[in-house]
């Protein structure tokens, strides 16, 4: 256990960040081999080579067909669904995931100077299972022994909270990324933290303000030069980092001007605040509805909430943040960094993980003072409870509306670790097997709900039809479900054919083809 050296990943849409518990106890983001505390979530493929970061992102304009970027709004897709080839080998979103974990992680312990074995890696709260057992393939496929798969706001709130724990406040965590929205209202009481609810919108983030731009400079071309700029796939990117640059200058100064040149002609275009905010304001509007519902979900009040935490880039935005301001009246947490709250949140809770670990076998490696910084008064690990992000249900037969339908196993908003047990009649005489199909999602629509797999159970001949066929869906701490079919008492822990992921001989396979590739 001595050797074991565990850190915190925020695995992010456009960025990464990385942090350890330093030997002081105190959560410390580690800088990339660039010294950056951020990294660029951007793959450059040369050859067998692949660059991460900041170096591969500068080559997006020149070299577009080699540079992969926003892999995390693939995670959790089959290889069909989603692929990309560079030098005759094809890599799924488990794989270019592990290549960016693999940089964090060569250059952590570099950093460091000691081999990095243990993460816990940080993931949206409205994830599901497909997109949770993705990211916990993508930290093994970088070699890390994955602790946990916690909630980004969950680990903002613990970035925010440890010190404040002996304070009870219910805090409201709103974080716009690059790619994804997020908004989560945890509640710090007793000394620990507790997930009441959440909510979210799985492409709504930071590119979407960047395509405002992007879209109006192209039009605007289109109309002097007659000609669309945006086919070109390198003056596209071109435009992209344009639009991006000028989005963050709007952030600090009232007016910004992109200059754009493609096939000899050229375009000037002046864009102030005022103008991007009339633009974006549909997009704002959105992240508002989502803040409303969550309360809605919560059953709780802006005057409930003591406390906001902004995490995210796009939280630096006047827009966003004076909406926050305007609509709530609830002061700002500001003692936390946007880009680094979720990965020291991340370190956190990897240290609490190794510390359980150390009380589950006996042994005690970690210093003394430090298990104190993440104990409870009376002595215990600080406790930090998530709740399910969406309904997790089963597809049953209406006999009296012959029709499917969804019923509900595990509602959403229930806290996790967590397990339901229900028994359902079969559906017809002699039924061989019993299958069950796995959906998560709000409707009792079948076709309205995610597909997550299927598992199916042998049963005695000869059953009458309503046999009882007894079901268990499991939920563990990363919210990675497990299912138990028990049918007269033959147990069966049914294995969940997944609708995503690798299976263990493909990821033995992945770890041997990515060990081929260099990463820097
Ligand atoms: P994240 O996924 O949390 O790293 O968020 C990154 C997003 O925040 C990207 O879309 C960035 O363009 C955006 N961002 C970062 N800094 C600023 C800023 N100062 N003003 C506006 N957007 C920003």
């Amino acid at each position: 256990m001595s050797e074991r050296k565990a850190v915190g990943i925020d695995l992010g849409t456009t960025f990464c960040a990385i942090a350890h518990i330093d030997a002081y106890g105190k959560p410390q983001i580690i800088p990339n081999a660039e010294s950056e505390r951020i990294t660029p979530s951007v793959i450059l493929f040369d050859g067998t080579n692949a660059t991460v970061g900041t170096l591969a992102k500068q080559n997006s304009v020149a070299e577009p067909e080699k540079i992969v970027d926003f892999v995390k709004r693939e995670i959790g897709k089959s290889r069909e669904q989603f692929h990309r080839e560079f030098n005759g080998q094809s890599f799924s979103a488990e794989e270019l995931s592990a290549l960016i974990l693999k940089k964090l992680k060569v250059d952590a312990e570099r950093y460091l100077g000691q081999p990095v074995t243990d993460a816990v890696v940080t993931v949206p709260a409205y994830f599901n299972d497909a997109e949770r057992t993705a990211t916990i393939q993508a930290g093994q496929l970088a070699g890390f022994n994955v602790l946990q798969i916690i909630n980004e706001p969950t680990a903002a709130a613990l970035a925010y909270g440890l010190d404040k724990l002996d304070q009870d406040q219910t805090v409201f965590v709103f974080d716009l990324g690059g790619g994804t929205f997020d908004v989560t209202i945890m509640r710090i009481e007793n000394q620990s933290i507790r997930m009441v609810a959440t909510n979210g919108d799985h492409r709504l983030g930071g590119k979407d303000w960047d395509d405002i731009i992007v879209n109006l400079v192209a039009e605007e071309f289109d109309r002097l030069h007659g000609e669309n700029p945006l086919l070109d796939l390198q003056s596209y990117q071109d435009l992209q980092s344009r639009a991006l640059a000028a989005k963050i200058q709007l952030s600090s100064r009232p007016r910004t001007t992109i200059v754009h040149s493609f096939n000899g002609k050229s375009i000037k275009i002046e864009l102030t605040r005022e103008d991007f905010e009339q633009l974006a304001a549909p997009l704002v509007e959105k992240t508002k509805a989502i803040c409303e519902i969550v309360l809605q979900e919560a059953r709780m009040a802006w005057a409930n909430i003591d406390k906001i935490l902004l995490v995210g880039g796009m939280t630096r935005m006047p827009m966003v943040r004076d909406m926050v301001l305007r609509i709530s009246n609830v002061p700002l947490a500001e003692q936390v960094s946007p880009d680094e709250a979720v990965a020291i949140g991340a370190a956190i809770q990897a240290m609490l993980a190794m510390l359980g670990e150390e009380d589950k076998q006996g042994e005690r490696h970690i210093p003394a003072e430090t298990r104190e910084q993440f104990s409870t008064r009376d002595g215990g690990l600080i406790q930090v409870t998530n709740i399910t992000s969406h309904t997790l249900g089963i597809v049953l037969w209406d006999e009296n509306a012959m029709e499917e339908y969804v019923f509900p196993m595990i509602p959403k908003m229930t806290a996790m670790p967590c397990e339901v047990k229900n028994a359902f009649g079969t559906a017809q005489a002699n039924m061989k097997k019993a299958v069950v199909r796995i959906v998560e999602g709000e409707s009792t629509v079948p076709s309205e709900c995610t597909p997550l797999g299927t598992c199916s159970v042998e049963l005695p001949p000869f059953l009458p039809k309503g046999s009882p066929v007894e079901i268990c869906y499991q939920y563990n701490t990363n919210q990675v479900l497990s299912v138990i079919v028990d049918a007269f008492g033959k147990q069966a822990k049914a294995t969940l054919e997944r609708n995503a992921g690798l299976s263990d001989l493909e990821l033995a396979r992945a770890t041997s083809n990515l060990s081929l590739i260099k990463v820097e």
